[in-house]
C-alpha cells in the first residue's frame, strides 16, 4: 500500500538531530566517560575526579581543574557542532581530543546534563538540558575548573536503555575507559569513586600525578594501573621508522595472559581499540607465545597527525594511517628488537 502523494520532506529538528548523532557517540556509561574525561584533558586538567553511581547509569560527574568555560559560551558548548578546538579549516592536522563539538550536544539529548564552569576570575556559572533543551545561564557555585554531570543516562531513549548490560559490567567497562586514558596522561591526577548506594562514596580508583617525565612517570602510571608486576616484567619499547615513533612497554612473555586483557594502543596520545594494532603486537610476539596466550603492552604510536586520520568514527576509538604496512612493520620489528636484547641481556645476567 503505497501512499499515492509522496510525503512532504521537513528538516529534524535539532533536539532529534542530536538523539540521533547520540546513538553513533554515546553507546554507554564508559562512553559518555570518555567524552568528558577528553574534554578535562583537552581544557588542561591537572586534577580529574570521576564519580558514578549504578554503573553509570544513573549518574555520572567528571570534574576537572582544567581552564573553564566563559559563562556567555555555556550555551555554545551544548549545542551542536560548536568547538573551540579546530577552525574546521584542517580536518586533517588535529592536535586535541575533541573537535566535533558534538559530545555535549548528543549527551545532552540523552541524559540530564548539567555543566558548572568557572573561567579565570569570573563568577562561576552553569546551564541543565532538559528533555534536550537547554535551560538558561545561571550563577552558580564553583571553585575553579569544570564539571559536568549526567543523570539517568538513556531515560529518553528506552531502546537504548534495554541495552545497557548489568550495573557490573557496565562499571568495569567504565573503569578500563578511565584505566586507558589515565595512562594517556601520567602527569594527570586521577580519583575514582562508586557512589552506588550514597555517602561520599568508595575510592575504585587513584593515580596520582607521576613524578619525573616520559618513559619514567608513564612506567609509574602502568605500575599503579596494570599492576607492579607487569613493571617489573616489562621492557621499554622505542623504535622510529620514517617519521612514525614507538615506545612504551611490553611485558616480556613469560608474563603472558590467557585472554588479551592487559593490551593498551595508543595514537598521538589517543586510546585506540584497532585491528593493525593489536594485530601487529600480536606478531610481534608470534615467535615468542603460544597460540592461546596473549601479551600484555602499553604501546604509543605518535606521528604527524596528517599521517593518520582520528575522524573514522564518531567515537574516534578507530583511526587510520596513511600507511598501515608501515606502522605494522614499525611495531613488528620494534618489539621483537627490543624483547630480543631484554632476553640477551637476561640471559647473560644469569650466565655472569
Ligand atoms: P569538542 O570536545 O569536540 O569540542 P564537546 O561537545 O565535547 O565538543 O565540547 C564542546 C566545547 O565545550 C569544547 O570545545 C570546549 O570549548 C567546551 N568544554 C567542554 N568540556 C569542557 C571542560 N571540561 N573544560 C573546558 N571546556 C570544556
Ligand atoms: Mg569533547
Amino acid at each position: 500500500n503505497i501512499p499515492r502523494e509522496s510525503p512532504r520532506i521537513a528538516p529534524l529538528d535539532e533536539a532529534a538531530i542530536n538523539r540521533i548523532a547520540a546513538g553513533e557517540v554515546v553507546e554507554r556509561p564508559a562512553s559518555a566517560a570518555k567524552e568528558l574525561v577528553e574534554n578535562a584533558l583537552d581544557a588542561g586538567a591537572r586534577r580529574i575526579e570521576v564519580a558514578y553511581a549504578d554503573g553509570g547509569k544513573t549518574l555520572l560527574r567528571v570534574s576537572d581543574d582544567g581552564h573553564g568555560i566563559r559563562a556567555e559560551d555555556l550555551p555554545l558548548a551544548l549545542s551542536r557542532h560548536a568547538t573551540s578546538k579546530i577552525d574546521g579549516s584542517d580536518l586533517l592536522n588535529i592536535h586535541s581530543f575533541g573537535f566535533r563539538g558534538e559530545a555535549l550536544a548528543s549527551l545532552g539529548a540523552v541524559a540530564r546534563l548539567t555543566v558548572t564552569s568557572r573561567h579565570g576570575t569570573e563568577d562561576a556559572a552553569e546551564i541543565s538540558v532538559r528533555g534536550g533543551a537547554p535551560g538558561p545561564v545561571r550563577p552558580a557555585a564553583l571553585r575553579s575548573g569544570t564539571r559536568v554531570e549526567l543523570r539517568d543516562l538513556f531515560h529518553a531513549t528506552p531502546a537504548r536503555l534495554k541495552f545497557l548490560r548489568s550495573d557490573r559490567a557496565e562499571t568495569q567497562a567504565l573503569l578500563d575507559t578511565l584505566r586507558r586514558l589515565a595512562m594517556a596522561a601520567p602527569q594527570v591526577g586521577f580519583v575514582v569513586r562508586d557512589l552506588s548506594g550514597g555517602g561520599d562514596g568508595r575510592v575504585v580508583l587513584r593515580a596520582d600525578p607521576e613524578a619525573g617525565e616520559g618513559a619514567e612517570a608513564l612506567l609509574g602510571r602502568l605500575s599503579r594501573l596494570i599492576g607492579k608486576e607487569f613493571a617489573e616484567n616489562a621492557v621499554p619499547i622505542l623504535a622510529e621508522r620514517e617519521g612514525h615513533h614507538l615506545s612504551g612497554f611490553a611485558a616480556l612473555p613469560t608474563y603472558s595472559r590467557g585472554a588479551a586483557v592487559a593490551q593498551y594502543l595508543f595514537v598521538n596520545g589517543r586510546p585506540v581499540r584497532d585491528k593493525l594494532l593489536t594485530g601487529a603486537l600480536r606478531a610481534g610476539y608470534s615467535d615468542l607465545l603460544s597460540r592461546d596466550r596473549y601479551p600484555a603492552a602499553a604501546l604509543f604510536v605518535s606521528c604527524d597527525p596528517m599521517r593518520v586520520d582520528v575522524n573514522v568514527h564518531p567515537a574516534k576509538a578507530e583511526v587510520r594511517f596513511r600507511d598501515p604496512g608501515l606502522v605494522r612493520g614499525l611495531i613488528v620489528s620494534g618489539l621483537r628488537h627490543c624483547l630480543a636484547e631484554a632476553g640477551h641481556r637476561a640471559s647473560s645476567t644469569v650466565a655472569g
